[in-house]
């Protein structure tokens, strides 16, 4: 049976081809939906005016239709009675006609709702009044106000032969804003209209806003119409079936009122206009817009986990600068350096426990703080916080802000960075940087502890125990001692009780002295069954009342191990500190070659 590992590795490998691939899908999947929506936008419009396109053609056979029947009448008869009645119920039944009228061949003009005028010079001075007009085809004037209504009307008429040879004119004046009522409708995505111009004076004819009647087109200049009409001429011309196809020469791009629009046109209808019906760029761009926030939130997330992976990088890249580095300077500069790549600040201090001594240091300025000075306990709980150690208020102070990160080990407090001024603000790196200074920190000091204690004892070793004395030294600490310790006849009890015993009361010794010792004195082995004490008194007096306690207390304490028991005697030589080690050693080193030859077991000091 396959069996399939996950590891986490596998999808960190793919993260980013899946990520690219989403981005790439949401891109084609945006681009192909607008060149959907397009064409389908062209299509619902070119739709729009075949429909628009039809329903004023039905209108126009259908005045046509009453014009014919009209004039058939009045033709043979010449009875005004009759067309006025008849001409009136027309009118009376459909509200898209303002005005039949006749212009009898006497030139004198007779309409519904009891409209005349005798004048022969004001009748054919009428807008819709045409010299030159044929019997076949009717005559559609340009745009004009009616009279009678005060409506926006565009006139049909009809030249009549009457049977005595004479002319007559059958009028009917059409209402464009009943008309376009209907046509209104026609709606293309979210804003598209359909709206028509006249293409004899580039006036609009017909459009939603009826202020925008009789004024001129923006989306067509007079040179644009002369191109539609020409073209539309010339297909009329080779019998072309008009407009069958929506190509690109339909369409007209433009802007009005900072929205770009374009509108597609048809220009093979009896009226002479040229129907649009326009669309808003905008609209359609609506979707594909939705589509493109989708795939700039996911750019913005490559982008944003690409930063936190260069950030890391670099972080870790210098953590394991800070992995490698035991020396305490090594340590301050990589954690200097790394504080400097995640945030601003202008200083960071450093402060470390010292087990032995139970002080926080600060390396830098060589500066010692007790525990209060670093922690405070600001509950009942004893929850412990954190505060600005005394030494250092002076440069942090003045600072706003200054952020401090505490170092732990198994619980205990072992050392806190303080960075000033600082605006670090990100958990997670604050928290990287803190792990980093924390395990560097945990193996300085252990690597420290390796190189400074005796293991078989836990006591300090000679190193450390020099250290401590060139500390002191250059200091300058006053009242301090050294005291060099050696066991009595420790080749006797190793011959007389064995090397295993030897261990023990070695031990023993070291612990002794732990007790009679506080954690201020550095008490060490200074190699075999010899120990060296480094401790305050305020006087010689004191001191030498301090080893006599110990050297009484090893001489009345048996030690045992199982069957065996032995009484144990030390003798010591001590010396105040000098201005040097070796001096020192030197000093401390002969007193107690005095006091061995003192028959031992006795504390000296030296001279
Ligand atoms: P004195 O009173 O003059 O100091 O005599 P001593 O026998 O104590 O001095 P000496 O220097 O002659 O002997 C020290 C012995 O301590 C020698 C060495 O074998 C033994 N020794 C050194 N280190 C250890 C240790 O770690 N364990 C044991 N069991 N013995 C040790
Ligand atoms: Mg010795
Ligand atoms: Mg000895």
């Amino acid at each position: 049976m396959l069996h399939l590992k996950l590891q986490p590795k596998l999808f960190i490998s793919i993260i980013y081809p899946l990520l690219a691939l989403i981005v790439i899908s949401l891109m084609y999947v945006g681009y192909s939906d607008y060149k959907y929506i397009k064409t389908n936008t062209y299509q619902q419009a070119k739709n729009n005016l075949d429909i628009a396109n039809e329903y004023l053609d039905q209108h126009l056979n259908a005045v046509n239709n009453q014009l014919f029947l009209l004039g058939e009448t009045y033709r043979y008869n010449y009875n005004l009675t009759d067309f006025l009645l008849s001409a009136q119920y027309i009118l009376d039944n459909e509200n898209k006609y303002l005005e039949i009228g006749l212009l009898t061949e006497k030139d004198e003009y007779y309409a519904t709702n009891y409209v005349y005028n005798t004048y022969a010079a004001d009748n054919r001075s009428r807008v819709w009044f045409n010299e030159k007009m044929n019997y076949d085809t009717p005559f559609i004037s340009p745009l004009y106000r009616s009279e009678q209504t005060q409506k926006w009307t565009v006139a049909i008429v009809r030249l009549l032969n009457l049977s005595n040879g004479k002319t007559a004119r059958l009028v009917l004046e059409l209402d464009i804003l009943g008309l376009y009522d209907k046509l209104s409708l026609l709606k293309t995505l979210m804003n598209g209209y359909v709206y028509a111009v006249d293409s004899k004076t580039g006036q609009i004819v017909m459009h939603p806003d009826p202020s925008r009647i009789s004024t001129q087109s923006i989306s067509l200049s007079p040179i644009e119409i002369k191109r539609i009409v020409s073209n539309a001429q010339l297909k009329k011309d080779v019998n072309e079936e008009p407009n069958s196809e929506l190509t690109t020469k339909n369409i007209i791009n433009y802007s009005y009122q900072d929205q770009t629009k374009f509108s597609i046109y048809q220009a093979d209808n009896q009226l002479g206009w040229i129907l649009l019906s326009n669309s808003n760029n905008a609209d359609m761009k609506y979707k594909v817009f939705n589509i493109g926030v989708v795939s700039f939130v996911l750019l913005a997330m490559i982008g944003v986990l690409s930063m936190i992976y260069f950030i890391s990088n670099r972080v870790h890249s210098k953590g394991q600068v800070l992995s490698g580095s035991t020396r305490l300077e090594d340590i301050y500069l990589a954690l200097s350096q790394m504080a400097s790549e995640l945030t601003h600040f202008d200083n960071m201090f450093f402060i470390i426990y010292n087990p032995y001594n139970r002080h926080f240091e600060e390396p830098v300025n060589n500066l010692s703080f007790n525990a209060d000075d670093v922690l405070t306990e600001i509950t009942q709980d004893k929850v412990e916080a954190l505060k600005i150690p005394a030494p250092l208020i002076t440069d942090i102070f003045p600072h706003q802000t200054c952020i401090r990160i505490p170092l732990y080990n198994k619980g205990e407090l072992i050392g806190v960075i303080y960075l000033t001024n600082s605006n670090l603000k990100s958990l997670h790196f604050m928290n990287i940087f803190r792990n980093y200074a924390q395990s560097a920190l945990i193996n300085m000091l252990l690597t420290q502890k390796i190189r400074s204690e005796d293991s078989m004892t836990q006591l300090m070793n000679k190193v450390y125990l020099r250290q401590q004395m060139g500390t002191q030294i250059r200091c300058k600490t006053p009242d301090t001692y050294l005291a060099m310790i050696d066991i009595d006849d420790f080749k006797l009890i190793n011959d007389h009780f064995g090397h295993l015993f030897g261990d023990r009361v070695i031990i023993k010794t070291a612990d002794m002295l732990r007790h009679y010792f506080n954690h201020r004195a550095v008490t060490s082995r200074y190699g075999g069954e010899e120990f060296a004490v480094l401790f305050y008194a305020v006087d010689e007096q004191q001191a030498y009342q301090k080893l006599e306690e110990f050297r009484y207390g090893i001489e009345t304490t048996a030690i045992k191990s199982e069957l065996k028991q032995c009484d144990l005697t030390v003798s010591i030589g001590f010396s105040a500190l000098r201005d040097s080690i070796d001096k020192t050693i030197y000093d401390a080193d002969r007193a107690l070659y005095l006091a061995k030859n003192n028959n031992k077991n006795k504390v000296y000091q030296s001279v």
